[in-house]
Order: structure tokens, then sequence, then C-alpha cells
């Protein structure tokens, strides 16, 4: 045996001053081990960590090359090190406890990672930890806090049930395959500023304080149904995102509204069925906000298999949503962005609702049906005030037109005659009988005239009325 010691830098920069094997490294240090030396370290290893527990204050294994499958489903009494330790194989920590400190930062997990059951009674921390395999921590209970900034989970990972007593750090973290959060609770900070997903599930975890998805990106889909949220949330849309995701907020309970927000996701995504949204601050993403999620998803036929994001959300909200909610959804959404001072938005989602209220009418309701027709055609709802003008200029010059061409009879005065007659009528001035030369008109024409009239008037009146308002 050589006498050339390891100078692979451990905790406090103290070197680590085991026997070199190859390479300039010690058994626990060595890259790419052969069969012998696997079984080597396997031998060595049992013992050093007996040893550091027995008989130092911090059991520090940094940059250890674990080069099996290793099974560590112990109690860890003290302080544990594995900063930038690779597991070759799978690295089985399932129902571990840790006592102490547990530090895994820059550690690398190449295949299977399970932390089932796991306890950690200190910080946990797995800042920029690599798990390229399956991730598991479902039912993890993490007491002292946990950090997994800038981690990185290449494969499904699982956070099912775990229990964040303390701050959840996840700010900046990548999810490359599925993530699972669902029934996670959140009883600290839970922080996810940043954060990359390309599909989650967070559906039914608890947020007992702030929940941050500041510069979140989501990928296709994230589900949030029933979900609580008793402190303040954030939503605001990453920059990364390549399409819109879809959200699903569906039977969400937010307990402090006017400390919630969601800025940059557009309606047509985003899905609040059975959720009150009173309150909240809602900066939708500008674009296509003809429709929203809920009723897309109304019109979408069910199919059990495809797993694409409107199928899924098909799935899981389809059962919630009728005609009778999804008026109920649009007044809602209209009243927070009034409330949010975004009137154009409020007035586009008013239009959606006027309409789906009028799909709702049968054939017993038709003068109601012939009454909605008429205020969507001459003012949007009263949301135009354009239309009723223009339309208003165009009937009096075409009634002047009429007119003159009828009671061509004689000498007939010029078209501006007619126009200062039926513009008269038309603003209930006079009436055509004060005009000689109409006066033996029929006073069917007066009454059309003054009809439609009232009509325009009216629905140019409500539209003033209603921008003048919200100004
Ligand atoms: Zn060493």
């Amino acid at each position: 045996m050589s006498t050339q010691k390891c100078q692979v830098e451990m905790l406090n920069l103290r070197s680590c001053k085991r026997d070199v094997v190859r390479d300039g490294r010690c058994i626990f240090h060595l890259e790419d081990k052969a069969e012998a030396e696997a079984a080597e370290f396997e031998k060595s290893f049992k013992q050093e960590l007996e040893r550091l527990e027995r008989s130092e204050s911090v059991i520090d294994l940094i940059g250890f090359v674990f080069p099996r499958r290793i099974l560590l489903q112990r109690t860890f009494t003290k302080d544990v090190y594995f900063d930038q330790a690779t597991f070759k194989q799978d690295a089985i920590f399932t129902f571990a406890k840790f006592l102490g400190y547990a530090c895994f930062r820059e550690a690398r997990f190449s295949s299977v990672t399970s932390f089932i059951g796991a306890e950690f009674s200190g910080y946990a921390e797995f800042e920029v930890a690599d798990f390229l395999g399956h991730a598991d921590f479902d039912g993890a209970k993490f007491s002292g806090g946990a950090g997994f900034g800038g981690a990185r989970f290449s494969g499904r990972t699982l956070f099912s049930s775990t229990e964040f007593s303390g701050h959840a750090q996840f700010d900046g973290a990548k999810f490359l395959g599925r993530a699972d959060f669902e029934a996670a609770q959140f009883s600290g900070d839970a922080e996810f500023t940043e954060a990359e997903f390309s599909e989650t599930d967070f559906g039914r975890s608890t947020f007992s304080r702030s929940a941050i998805f500041v510069g979140c990106s989501f990928g296709k889909l994230a589900n949030f149904g029933s979900a609580s949220f008793d402190g303040p949330a954030q939503f605001v849309k990453g920059g990364k995102d390549q399409a819109d995701p879809v959200l699903l907020l569906h039977r969400v309970t937010f307990k402090m509204p006017k400390a919630t927000q969601f800025c940059g996701y557009p309606l047509s995504k985003i899905s609040f069925a059975a959720t009150d949204i009173t309150d909240i601050l809602l900066v939708p993403a500008n674009g296509d906000q003809d429709r929203i999620l809920d009723e897309i998803l109304i019109e979408r036929p069910e199919v059990s298999k495809r797993d694409e994001p409107l199928d899924i959300a098909k799935r899981s909200v389809g059962g919630l949503v009728s005609t009778y909610s999804l008026i109920a959804e649009y007044k809602l959404l209209r009243k927070c962005l009034e409330s949010n001072r975004m009137f154009t938005e409020a007035a586009d989602i008013f239009v959606r609702e006027m309409k789906l209220s009028r799909k709702r009418l049968t054939w017993r309701d038709s003068g109601e049906i012939v009454a909605h027709q008429l205020y969507s055609w001459v003012s949007r709802y009263g949301e135009s005030i354009n239309r009723p003008v223009l339309l208003s200029l165009v009937t009096i010059v075409a009634s002047a037109m009429i007119l003159k061409h009828v009671c061509s009879c004689g000498v007939s005065p010029n078209l501006w005659t007619y126009l200062a007659a039926v513009s008269s009528v038309f603003f209930q001035i006079k009436s055509f009988s004060n005009f000689p030369f109409l006066s033996n008109l029929s006073p069917i024409p007066e009454l059309l005239l003054r009809l439609t009239s009232l009509t325009l008037l009216g629905n140019f009146y409500i539209a003033l009325k209603r921008r003048l308002e919200r100004k």
C-alpha cells in the first residue's frame, strides 16, 4: 500500500488524507471503480461509517463515489454531509432518519433515488443536486426546512403527501419529467421562483403560508385542483414556456384573495371551475380571450386515453362545468377584472356572458331572444359606442333617401331638406306633419323611425353611461 495520501477536499477545506489506492485517490473518492475495488469499497464503507458515527462530531462523506446500489435505511444521529457525492446506481434512503443537518449539495444520483418516508429533523439541503433517474420523496417529512434550489430532476419525480414543515425552497429547480406534489403539505413558505416544470400535479396540496410561483414555467399542464392556499399566492408566468400552459384551478380555496395574483396567463388556458376568485388580482395575457377554458372544455368530446393537456383537463374538470356554472364563472371573472380596472377585458367577458345567457333561452322566451339579439347587434351588449352612432347615421341618411324617392310628387325639395326633417323626427323634436311636403305621409314611417331611434339612442346612452362609470 502506498503511503501517498488522498488530497480530495472535504469539510472545512480539510483534505481527505486517506491512503491512495489509484489515481491519487482513496477507495472512497476513486471514480470508476473496478469490480474488485467496488467490493473493497463496500467492505470499507461499512467500517468507515461506523467509525465516523462512533468517534467523529459529524459524518463527512463529501465527494464519496458509491459504485453500486446502496441501501442506507438507517438513523443518522449527527450532521451528515454527502456534498458532491456520486451515486452510480440506486440510492435507497427509504425511511431513513436524519436527526441533524443533512446535506446533499451538488450530489449526483445516477439512477433510482428513494427517500420514501424519510424524516429530516434538521435542514435538508439538496441545492444543485442532480437526479438523473426516478426520484421518490413520497411521504417524506422535512421538519427543518428543505432546499432544492437549482436541483435538476430528469426522470419522474414524486413528492406526493410529502410534509414540508419549514421553508420549502425550489427556486430555479428543473423538473424535466412529470413532477407530482399531490396532497403535499407546505406548512412554511413555499417558493418555486423560476422553477421549470414539464407537467405537474399539485392537486389537493395545502399551502399554509405563502406560495410563490413567480417566473415559473409550468410546461404543458399544471393541476392545482382542490388545493388550498391559506396565505398569499403569486403566479406570474415565466418566459421559458413554449406555449401557454393549461392551469387547472378547480375547487381551489384562496383564503387571502387580496394577496393572491395570477399574471400573464390567457383565460383560454385557465379553469377556475367551482373556485371563488372574488377579490383576487387577475391580469390575463393579451390575445384571444373570446372563450375561457371551461367553455372550450364543455364543447370538447371526452377521450379517455389521449394525454393531450386539453383531454386531461376535460377528464379533471369536465364534470364540474355546465352552462349555468359557466355563466356564474363569467360573472365572477368580469367582476374580478373590473375591480382590477381591466375594462376592455371585462367587456369581452361580459359579451361572452350575455351570449351564454341567450343560449339558455327557449322558444317560449322568443321576445327575450329578439331583445337579446338586438342588444347584441346594436351595441355589443352595451359595450360599443361606435355601433349605435354609426347605425343612427345610416338610419337618418337611408330614411331621407327613401322618403325623397317615395314622395317625389310635384315640386320635391332637395335631399338636405329631407335630412333635416328626418333628423328632427329621429331626435324626437318634431313630427313629419310639421313639414308641408310630408303632411300627406301615413303615420307608419314616423312610428317606425321613432321606435328605431329610441332603440339606438337607448343603446348609445347605456354604452356611454357604462364607459363613464368606469373612468
Ligand atoms: Zn479520499
